[in-house]
């Protein structure tokens, strides 16, 4: 009688251990996955701010691609810029506004001086290059040879 108390105790007490152990590895799986939702909601709300960022460093000294940058802000965009033709020229904006300023200000907005010549080029024809390391603003140049000199002149 005694010894049949004692495992039905003992039954009671490894089930209590097992129990415990059952909610442990529980724990430890929910913290882990709530972590990795975490992680991954972080990683997809800055992609973009951290991509950015990282391109006003990475394309210094080098030729932007056009669809990177508004000509109307003359600058580094975070998302693709959308393609518009005005005057048989193909521009790159952010915004519709951005276009309409263009247009509505061609003179002093689609014409720009060489960031080392001084000549004035149209921004559909020129090269485009970040003015200063880690900055979004963009300079324009009339070719591969002013392009070169510029960055140059600037190490
Ligand atoms: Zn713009």
């Amino acid at each position: 009688m005694n010894k049949r108390k004692l495992t039905k105790k003992e039954f009671q007490e490894r089930q209590i251990i097992e129990n415990k152990k059952f909610n442990k590895i529980l724990l430890i799986s929910f913290s882990i996955l709530i972590v990795l939702i975490i992680s991954v909601l972080v990683f997809y709300t800055y992609w973009c701010d951290t991509k950015y960022a990282y391109r006003q460093y990475a394309l210094y000294g080098k030729e932007i691609p056009f669809d990177l940058v508004c000509m109307n802000g003359n600058n580094l965009q975070i998302h693709e810029s959308s393609k518009e033709s005005y005057q048989g020229k193909v521009y790159f904006l952010c915004s519709k506004a951005c276009y309409n300023h263009l247009v509505n200000h061609f003179r002093q907005d689609a014409f720009i001086p060489d960031a080392f010549s001084g000549d004035t080029i149209c921004k559909a024809d020129a090269l485009i290059g970040l003015k200063n390391r880690g900055e979004p603003h963009v300079v324009y140049f009339k070719n591969k040879k002013t392009f070169n000199q510029y960055y140059e002149s600037r190490r």
